[in-house]
């Protein structure tokens, strides 16, 4: 998916509040296994990185993503 889309999918979706604006508390890093991606919405594969976190406000709820998703949403939230 082009960096470009995932980037208008993420800013819909923190204005949607489907995405935490705070700041994670805990994040870390892992290999995929199948879970849906919070950014782009597609599969994150084993081959991949996946960036895990728990979001400080919005009820602690736990997001993942690929970690150039991660990366995305983390510059948007921060300009928005
Ligand atoms: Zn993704």
């Amino acid at each position: 998916m082009d960096p470009q889309d995932i980037r208008l999918l993420i800013q819909r979706r923190l204005q949607s509040g489907r995405l935490p604006h705070g700041r994670t508390e805990r994040i870390w890093g892992g290999a995929g296994d199948g879970q849906m991606c919070d950014g782009c919405g597609t599969i994150i594969t084993t081959g991949n990185m996946a960036m895990q976190g728990r979001a400080s406000k919005g009820g602690g709820r736990p997001i993942q993503f690929h970690l150039p998703c991660f990366q995305i949403w983390d510059d948007v939230r921060r300009v928005a």
